[in-house]
């Protein structure tokens, strides 16, 4: 087993450090843009000089790759930083909007301004990225900001408490560590914004929380991301971009492929295709492989150990415990009926499996199709292997779910200019780019009335006023 760097915060030091930053938002300081830009700046400065830090900090947690590590975490963040100071200026900047004639005559505008005191709770699986990208949208937006991240990736949560305090005040931006006690002490506190990243369970409960307080939320969740792969996809191609984005990271990804619904026509093939491609990645013995991390605790491993079912094995099924190591698993599981309730489904397709194991269903027509996507609650991420114009409309629309892809999967995280978020069960609201500046940031709306004239139809008495009104809203 792996030691934990845990240091947990005391309750006593959590409700100092609310206390400490409630008063300091009162001083405004963080309203000013160039301190904005100052402890941005200063960020960027740390995350890059520790990049090193982060990558061996993420591999003494679950035995990250190094090269994943720069790929899905440092240089992420990095970017995002990038972006957020080059933009700073032009989203802080106050957006003028029409007035509409029946404000004539004035000007209005919508101000960002700062929520307040925030707080950020991250997940485990992405534990840098997933903590620090809210966190530059909340500097950039002028709050105060608390950081929990996970404690089931202690070296990497350490390692972000050591950064914020080299850098901040904790009046500014603390970091408290803690499992399940810290985190619903934090919750019982006001905040004036909760950005949670997590599983839809704890989401519920945050949810709770904030609504005593009527805080604002972001929650980011999960769900069970079908990937459908019709007669029409290019198998080989289709099997590589599955098998990356479902086993990177070990499979332990909101947005990775959970189970794959596939055209019985093409199944054998894909399958074929899908090991080749495993083993392409990762070579035959991936327990060796340096590119395969590990899962990240014993109650995540015996979890997804349960979820192996060893009659449907056509792929893997290898658990060391010893080394927290699941092998990217398939499982066919074409036996399956699609009229099949819910809770009489396998217990690997009742729930997300945030693991290497991937089922595979097949369908035969769109009805069929239809009945095992629409039998869970909105997914986070949908994606489609198809060349088919049709089957794509199809999808698009038919389907409800958080954001996803054609013809890749995972993908849609990586363009800011895409709102990243789920629907439903799968979250609620959206970051990344300029959206997670707004996510931070309340807008106020403001009208500035002229005085120079003062049209009277709207004051009493009223008699004969109305026909100018319809008139006028009928002429807008
Ligand atoms: P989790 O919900 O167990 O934990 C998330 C955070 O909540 C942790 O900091 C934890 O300490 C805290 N927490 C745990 N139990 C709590 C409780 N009872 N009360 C208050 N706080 C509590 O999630 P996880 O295991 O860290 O992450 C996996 C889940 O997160 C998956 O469901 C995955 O899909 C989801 N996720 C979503 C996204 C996204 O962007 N939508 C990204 C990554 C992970």
């Amino acid at each position: 087993m792996r030691e934990s760097a845990a240091n947990y915060t005391s309750v006593q030091e959590i409700e100092r450090i609310h206390k400490i930053q409630q008063n300091y938002f009162q001083t405004k300081e963080t309203y000013s843009i160039t301190y904005r830009y100052k402890m941005l700046l200063a960020l960027k400065k740390s995350v890059l000089e520790k990049e090193n830090a982060i990558c061996e900090a993420l591999y003494a947690d679950f035995k990250k790759p190094f090269f994943e590590s720069e790929l899905t975490e440092f240089l992420i963040v990095v970017k995002e930083i990038n972006r957020t100071i080059k933009n700073l200026k032009k989203w802080t900047k106050p957006k003028s909007v029409s007035s509409g004639i029946l404000n004539f005559p004035s000007s209005s505008k919508i101000i960002f301004e700062p929520y307040g005191n925030a707080l950020i709770i991250g997940p485990w699986n992405y534990p840098f990225q997933l903590i620090m990208a809210p966190l530059i949208a909340a500097i950039a937006a002028g709050n105060t900001i608390v950081l929990k991240p996970s404690e089931l990736t202690p070296h990497t949560s350490q390692l972000v408490a050591q950064i914020i305090s080299e850098l901040f005040d904790p009046k500014f931006i603390a970091v408290v560590q803690g499992d399940v006690e810290q985190s619903q002490k934090l919750l019982s506190l006001k905040w004036d914004y909760i950005f949670f990243t997590g599983s839809p369970k704890v989401g519920q409960i945050v949810y709770e929380a904030a609504s005593k307080f009527l805080t604002p939320v972001t929650l980011e969740l999960g769900g069970k991301n079908p990937c459908i792969v019709d007669e029409t996809a290019l198998l080989k191609l289709t099997a590589k971009r599955i098998v990356w984005g479902k086993f990177v990271n070990a499979g332990q990804t909101c947005i990775a492929p959970d189970y794959l619904l596939v055209n019985h026509q093409i199944k054998s093939e894909l399958i074929t295709y899908l090991i080749e491609e495993i083993e392409n990645a990762y070579g035959k013995d991936v327990f060796v492989s340096p590119d395969y991390p590990r899962i990240v605790n014993q109650s995540n491993f015996e979890r997804l150990q349960r979820l192996i079912l060893k009659d449907h094995i056509v792929y893997g099924g290898t658990c060391n415990l010893n080394d927290l190591y699941i092998s990217p698993t398939l499982l066919d599981l074409s036996d399956l009926n699609s009229s099949t309730k819910l809770e009489q489904l396998p217990e690997v397709m009742q729930d997300e499996i945030f693991g290497p194991i991937l089922p595979i269903i097949s369908y035969s027509d769109h009805e069929e199709l239809d009945y095992w996507v629409q039998k869970f609650d909105k997914p986070l991420a949908l994606y489609l292997f198809s060349k088919s114009k049709k089957m794509i409309d199809k999808i698009s629309i038919d389907y409800a779910f958080g954001g996803g892809a054609i013809n890749d999967v995972i993908v849609q995280f990586t363009n800011h200019h895409l709102p990243f978020g789920g629907v439903g069960k799968s979250g609620i609201g959206s970051y990344h780019g300029e959206k997670s500046f707004k996510t931070f940031s309340h807008k106020k709306s403001i009208v500035h009335r002229g005085t120079w004239i003062d049209i009277p139809t709207r004051y009493a008495p009223y008699q004969g006023k109305i026909k100018w009104i319809k008139k006028l809203v009928g002429w807008l």
